[in-house]
C-alpha cells in the first residue's frame, strides 16, 4: 500500500455491552501495508472474519484503557492469530496492568509466536518506517490514552512529462532528483529537484480518542488531523451522565473537532440506549459540519489529494 492512503474499518461501535445492532469498540486501520488494531472489544475477531479481512499483517494492537468493553476480545484474537499461521512477533500496547491481564488470560492457552506486551507512557509508542503512533493521556475513570497515528510526510510527485521535456534519461539521475539532489546532465545543464518534483505532501493523521471526557490535551494532539474518531457515548440531554461516567456527548466530540480544526469527525462508542443515532448527529453538526456517524463494518478510505487535501470514500463490508 502506497503512502497517503489509509483504510479505517469500524469492527464495533457500541459501548459497555453488545447489542444486536452494535458490537463492542474495535477499529482496524491499514496504513503503509500494515494493520493497527485500536482496542479489541469482545468478538472483534469474528468481525474481522465477517468483514473479510486478513490480519496476518497486523503490526500492533493499541489498547486505550482496561475497561472490559475495550479488551475482552484480545485473548481470543491473540490465540487465533497463532492458529491462522502467525509466526512473527506482535506488539501489544496499553496502560499499566495490560501485561498482567494478558498473562493471566493466556496462562492456560497457547500463543505460538512472540508477543511483546508494552505498557504505554505518554509520547511515541510505535515508530515505523512510514508512520508513528503517539499516546496522549485523556480523561476517563481509569488511566486512558488517545492514539494519534501520524504518517510521515510524502515526497512530491515526480513529473515524468517535464523530465522527458528536459531530456533527463530514465537513469539513477531521476532517483537523485526525487531524493532532493540537483543533477548535471551530460550536456552540462543543471536540473534542480524543484524543476521536476512537486512540493512534499503531508502524511495522513488519524486520531482515536478512546473513552474520554472533553480533554484539552486531545484537542491539541488532534490539531488539523484528517480524521478524528471521538467518544460520543451520549446525547446532550444526558450530559451529566456523560460527565459522571467519564465520557463525552456528541456535541462535546464536535467541539473537540472544531477546536482542533480536523477535516472529518466520526462519532463513536454509542450508549445502547440509542437505537436511532440521528439526534446525536444533529447535535454534532450544529457545532461541526463535517460530523458523521461511525457504524459497524463501515470502512473509510482516506487518500491524500494535492499537498494537504483529502479524498474520502466509504464502503460497507460483510455484505
Ligand atoms: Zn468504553
Ligand atoms: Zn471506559
Amino acid at each position: 500500500m502506497t503512502g497517503g492512503l489509509a483504510d479505517v474499518t469500524f469492527l464495533g461501535t457500541g459501548s459497555a455491552v453488545p447489542s444486536a445492532r452494535r458490537w463492542l469498540p474495535s477499529i482496524l486501520v491499514r496504513l503503509r501495508g500494515e494493520y493497527l488494531l485500536l482496542d479489541c472489544g469482545e468478538g472483534a475477531q469474528y468481525r474481522v472474519l465477517r468483514a473479510g479481512l486478513r490480519v496476518n499483517k497486523l503490526a500492533a494492537v493499541l489498547v486505550t484503557h482496561l475497561h472490559g468493553d475495550h479488551v475482552y476480545g484480545l485473548p481470543g484474537l491473540l490465540e487465533s492469530l497463532g492458529m491462522w499461521g502467525r509466526s512473527r512477533c506482535l506488539e501489544v500496547w496499553g496502560p499499566r496492568g495490560l501485561k498482567e491481564y494478558l498473562e493471566a488470560a493466556l496462562a492456560r492457552g497457547e500463543v505460538e509466536y512472540p508477543l511483546k506486551i508494552g505498557e504505554v507512557e505518554p509520547g511515541v509508542v510505535l515508530s515505523r518506517e512510514g508512520y508513528e503512533v503517539v499516546a496522549v493521556p485523556v480523561e476517563h475513570k481509569v488511566e486512558a490514552y488517545a492514539y494519534v497515528i501520524v504518517e510521515r510526510d510524502l515526497p512530491g510527485k515526480f513529473n515524468e512529462r517535464k523530465a522527458e521535456e528536459l531530456g533527463i534519461p530514465p537513469s539513477p539521475l531521476r532517483r537523485m532528483l526525487i531524493q532532493g539532489l540537483p543533477i548535471k546532465l551530460p550536456d552540462g545543464r543543471i536540473v534542480t529537484p524543484q524543476d521536476v518534483v512537486g512540493p512534499p505532501r503531508k502524511g495522513l493523521k488519524i486520531v482515536y480518542s478512546g473513552d474520554t471526557m472533553p480533554c484539552e490535551a486531545l484537542v491539541e494532539a488532534a490539531s488539523r488531523a484528517d480524521l478524528l474518531i471521538h467518544d460520543a457515548t451520549f446525547a446532550s440531554e444526558h450530559e451529566e451522565e456523560a460527565e459522571a461516567s467519564g465520557h463525552s456527548t456528541a456535541a462535546e466530540a464536535a467541539e473537540c473537532a472544531a477546536k482542533a480544526r480536523v477535516k472529518l469527525l466520526f462519532l463513536f462508542h454509542y450508549s445502547n440506549r440509542y437505537s436511532d443515532l440521528s439526534g446525536l448527529l444533529v447535535e454534532a453538526r450544529k457545532i461541526f459540519r463535517r460530523s458523521y456517524l461511525s457504524e459497524d463494518l463501515l470502512r473509510i478510505t482516506l487518500r491524500r489529494w494535492g499537498t494537504d487535501s483529502l479524498m474520502v470514500s466509504l464502503s460497507k463490508l460483510g455484505g
